[in-house]
């Protein structure tokens, strides 16, 4: 007999993943440019410069070099790199041996989980979230507890306060978020920092914060993006490089643990014990090497503003009802409708594919991933348009 659990999850389809089998389905039946196609976090800027000519630079050198293993938890130098740059960033005291380079961030909070939770512990986390965390804590025989957000998609303290019991491991917070764009303010991430703190106090047990940052770049209007490093030193770092530099096809990311992690030598050494447990070691040489030499690279991320902006604008003309995001490249708009799945098909009608919100933890909204050319946010007016009418 297989693995059930497997086998559920790779027979259930994801909304994303049934969505993305209709567009391309309906592309090829009536045409690319008839489809308005919201559905998936692509990055759809180039990435920059500094990407393809160190590619083309690391090509011309020694390939047995350039191709060979790498040790499992990453190129010494640029987990120096990293341990450094964030020492900068975060007033840290981090060192090499802290960083774990990783095939993304999925990758990442993979072995994160991995690493820390027992059978039948619990991850709290905020919804609306990213599908994946749950099948990550489950596949640990872990269970996912999902807070309603507050009114302005923060943590809301007083019911994450209310979840915490001798069962719960680790927090996972993301900002900006997939889908709201919502960014954490310090004041919500510090007073989850001390709601933590005061748990540990009373309690004995120290609950982790997993940061999985993988939009941290990606930001408008000037917002800072403040991270859970800065308040609590029971943090795992998550971050990924697939969308700062429009790289996700080629699996790069980072966890990073402070050095005044309670036991942070242990954490370490499971985290690589659970990254060679999960076969995660080595992540692709020739992108550490990439990254080794473009870390501060940033894609050229006015395009997305450019794209939220104009999104925006024509939600407004219409009278639809959304999420003002700040980073991230998704817009989380009201479904017309309570049940946003019927919302989501009768969208299709329009040839409109948006996300409905139910994977993510919450009801009645649709994801837009505005990671699109700007034609079609135009092109797709008019099917918006016909789509409110369908309500009226
Ligand atoms: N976390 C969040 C919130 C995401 O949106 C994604 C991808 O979309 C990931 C993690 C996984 O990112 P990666 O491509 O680096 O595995």
């Amino acid at each position: 007999m297989l693995s059930q659990q497997s086998l559920a999850w790779g027979q259930t389809k994801s909304c994303i993943r049934e969505l993305m089998e209709f567009g391309m389905r309906r592309k090829a039946e009536i045409g690319a440019d008839k489809v308005f196609d919201y559905s998936i976090g692509n990055p759809s800027i180039p990435a920059p410069a500094c990407v393809k000519e160190t590619i083309a630079e690391l090509l011309e050198g020694d390939s047995i070099a350039l191709h060979g293993y790498t040790p499992a938890a990453g190129l010494p130098p640029l987990r120096k790199l990293i341990s450094e740059k964030l020492n900068e960033r975060y007033a840290l005291d981090t060192t090499a041996a802290n960083i774990y380079v990783t095939c993304g961030a999925a990758a990442g909070l993979a072995i994160a989980l991995k690493a820390m939770l027992l059978s039948g512990e619990e991850v709290i986390t905020s919804a609306p979230f990213f599908p994946e965390y749950r099948v990550f804590t489950e596949a640990c025989g872990g269970k996912l507890v999902a807070l309603a957000p507050d009114k302005s998609f923060m943590i809301d303290t007083d019911a994450l306060k209310a979840a915490l019991n001798e069962k719960t491991k680790a927090i996972i917070v993301n900002s900006p978020n997939n889908p709201s764009g919502a960014i954490l303010s310090e004041d919500n991430l510090k007073a989850v920092a001390e709601i933590l703190r005061e748990h540990k106090a009373k309690t004995g047990r120290t609950v982790y914060i997993i940061s999985d940052e993988p939009y941290r770049e990606l930001v408008y209007d000037g917002t800072k993006v403040h991270c859970a490093l800065e308040y609590y030193d029971d943090t795992v770092f998550c971050y990924s490089f697939s969308k700062t530099l429009s790289l996700p096809g080629e699996r790069i990311g980072y966890l990073a643990v402070s050095s005044k992690m309670t036991d942070a030598k242990d954490m370490i050494n499971a985290i690589a014990g659970a990254g060679r447990s999960l076969g995660y070691v080595n992540a692709p040489s020739m992108f550490q090497q990439v990254i080794l030499r473009c870390f501060d690279a940033v894609s050229d991320v006015s395009k997305y503003r450019e794209n939220r902006d104009l999104l925006c604008s024509i939600m407004d003309e219409l009278g639809y009802e959304y999420i003002m995001p700040q980073g991230a490249f998704y817009l989380f708009v009201k479904a017309l409708e309570p049940d946003a799945k019927s919302f989501s098909e009768q969208a299709k009608k329009h040839e409109l594919l948006l996300v409905p919100s139910d994977d993510f933890g919450v009801g009645g909204y649709v994801r837009l991933a505005y990671c699109v050319s700007k034609e079609m946010i135009e092109a797709s007016k008019p099917a918006f348009a016909a789509l409110k009418k369908d309500y009226e």
